[in-house]
């Protein structure tokens, strides 16, 4: 199936835009006025354009306020629609999108707008032009897919068919049921946009929140089979206004975009098998075992203390790279790899971000698979140089320039800690933890929506509802995705405020990255007691906190004087227990949680603004 997508979606000039859809390979692209009034050339020098970057212009948007006028308007509105179908033939655009009437003075009535299309039908049809007549969810008289289409059905013009957004649709809740009876000839185009449910008035939502399919809540695939239902096979095009968009490049939101199509009909072939029969095969969605290792990179000053650091949390240095400076520290499930070779992608990678978390390697079921999977989903693959006889990792661009690699188990790449690294003699003094339990990265506000795309298309996660942190600094969104065991779990954080924690270490590590990794343990006050007599500093929970906490639960005295003693803090949902301690920081930027989760589903975000106000004690440069 072709894709289009609408220059309102990316920034930029319309040159710019144009190129980023090109590149990001649509088909075609819908061309908003606004660009064309702002672009400095004729309507011809935008269709040459368009040509020579191998796309079509799907349709001029938008015509607003035609049916139902009374005359004199009426006949001024016909004589608009003439000038625009003037300039359409200058852009060599056969598609009017009309918009339901929402002026004060348009009037009512199924068979006047009727009557009205058909006119404009017999107009457009003169020019071989066709037009599509859309329900804008807060049209005056006509609001409803369903409306529309039986305006469309008694105007029974060949020119005039029906569009169908799915923002209009699902942010009135509208049955979906009737798009099936509506012939797919009669369709003009299907319009797709996401969106979070929120309540609030409908035009703000759809000029503010609309998104790319899978990065909001809209049930699209419900909407999708209906379409499908109809046998329309002609362009999906997304139509989104979004602020963040706006704020980010244009080529990476139209890359976005393209993706959010693949990953939908990736979905909708597995729903449908054989009855999406235009839609390509692709692996299916990575499953993840967990995180295989996590990579720090540092210099060799940085090197030294995170050793010191890692053997204090417990963790072995149980083998050595065999042609690098490169580390493998090991405890429980854990692997950490500590780089501070002075070549290759984690050395460039420290000069430009300092000692960091460079790369992180997921086991998969399949790992060819994945990186299949990632390159049809237009992910960047990476490959480097690698010694002779050790394992080229498949790996893709993540988060800050990052890196994500995929192993599996029972191949070679299941075997890499034999074959890239020299065994060394096991130290004891194990700390209890066990496993990885998330993994969280800041980034900045308007890539949130982007590396919630990039992960919940790639990989068999699900993502949970936007979370609001309260900082010192202000507020930090935060949003989960985790694989359905638990095995993965990622929290994604970004604020618009300077001052937050999470804005902070993106400025101080001059891009996203991690920031925390959480360890859980068995029994986090037996941790905590161990890393104290390693040495290791915990970042101190004021003892008000722990007066609150005795006032809001059941927990028993000697209980309540433990998690004190050890700065714990507590949370409990449905389903079990949480408790957490922070390492005090580490150089200001990332730094490590340890975790025993008993049963329980969430990350302590109740916990969040205790922990931020610790640390924004602890650093210089926080916020007042
Ligand atoms: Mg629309
Ligand atoms: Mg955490």
């Amino acid at each position: 199936m072709q894709t289009s997508i609408a220059t309102v979606s990316l920034s930029g000039g319309l040159a710019e835009k144009l190129e980023a859809i090109a590149a990001a390979g649509f088909a075609g692209v819908e061309i908003f006025e606004s660009d064309l009034l702002s672009f400095n050339g004729t309507p011809r020098d935008v269709a040459r354009l368009v040509a020579s970057l191998g796309l079509k212009i799907v349709t001029f948007q938008p015509f607003r306020d035609f049916e139902g006028m009374p005359e004199p308007q009426r006949t001024r509105t016909f004589a608009r629609a003439e000038r625009k179908f003037d300039l359409m033939g200058e852009l060599g655009c056969d598609l009017m999108m009309i918009c339901s009437n929402v002026a004060p003075d348009s009037l009512g009535g199924v068979d006047r707008a009727a009557a009205d299309f058909h006119e404009l039908g017999e107009r457009a049809a003169k020019r071989g032009i066709r037009v599509g007549f859309e329900a804008l969810a807060w049209g005056r008289h006509v609001s409803d897919y369903r409306d529309a289409w039986e305006v469309v059905r008694r105007c029974d013009h060949a020119a005039v068919g029906v569009t169908l957004d799915s923002f209009h649709i699902f942010s009135r809740r509208t049955d979906l049921k009737a798009i099936s009876s509506i012939p797919r000839d009669k369709i003009a185009l299907v319009q797709l946009a996401d969106a979070p449910w929120l309540e609030m008035d409908v035009i703000s939502w759809s000029r503010h929140f609309r998104c790319f399919p899978g990065q909001g809540d809209f049930p699209l695939l419900d909407f999708m089979n209906a379409v499908f239902d109809t046998g329309y096979e002609g362009l999906l095009s997304l139509e989104i206004f979004n602020d963040q968009f706006r704020a980010g490049s244009a080529r990476t939101v139209a890359v976005d975009g393209r993706r959010s199509l693949v990953y939908l009909l990736d979905q909708m072939r597995r729903r449908l098998g054989a009855a999406a029969k235009p839609v390509p095969a692709m692996p299916p969605r990575a499953k993840c075992l967990g995180v295989e290792f996590v990579e720090f990179t540092a210099d060799d000053v940085a090197a030294t203390e995170l050793a010191a650091l890692f053997a204090g949390l417990g963790f072995s240095k149980v083998g050595e790279h065999r042609s690098k400076a490169v580390t493998h520290w090991s405890q429980g499930a854990i692997n950490l790899v500590l780089n501070s070779d002075k070549d290759g992608f984690a050395h460039s990678y420290q000069v430009t971000h300092g000692p960091s978390v460079c790369a992180m390697c997921l086991k998969v079921n399949d790992a060819a698979a994945t990186l299949d999977r990632a390159e049809r989903l237009r992910d960047t693959p990476f490959r480097q140089a690698v010694g002779p006889g050790e394992l080229e990792i498949p790996a893709v661009r993540g988060l800050g320039g990052s890196l994500l690699y995929f192993v599996e188990p029972g191949s070679a790449l299941g075997r890499l800690w034999d074959i890239d690294f020299k065994p060394l003699p096991q130290g004891g003094g194990a700390a209890g933890l066990i496993a990885i339990d998330h993994i969280s990265q800041s980034m900045h506000y308007d890539e949130m929506l982007s590396w919630l795309l990039f992960y919940v298309a790639l990989l068999d996660v699900n993502k949970t509802p936007q979370l609001d942190v309260i900082d010192p600094g202000g507020i930090v969104r935060s949003q989960v995705i985790q694989s359905p065991d638990g095995a993965l779990r990622i929290a994604l954080n970004a604020s618009q405020s300077q001052q937050t924690l999470s804005s902070r270490f993106l400025y101080e590590y001059f891009g996203s990255g991690v920031q925390h990794i959480a360890f859980g343990t068995g029994d986090i006050v037996a941790t905590v007691k161990k890393l104290r007599e390693n040495g290791v500093a915990m970042l101190t929970i004021p003892d008000n906190y722990y007066d609150d906490l005795e006032a809001r639960t059941d927990l028993p005295a000697d209980r309540l004087g433990e998690l004190r003693a050890n700065g714990i803090l507590y949370d409990r949902d449905d389903s079990g227990e949480y408790l957490q301690a922070y390492i005090a920081n580490v150089g200001g930027l990332f730094f490590f949680e340890i975790v025993e989760r008993r049963g329980y589903k969430g990350f302590g975000a109740v916990n969040a603004p205790i922990r931020l106000a610790a640390q924004a004690r602890l650093s210089p440069k926080a916020a007042a």
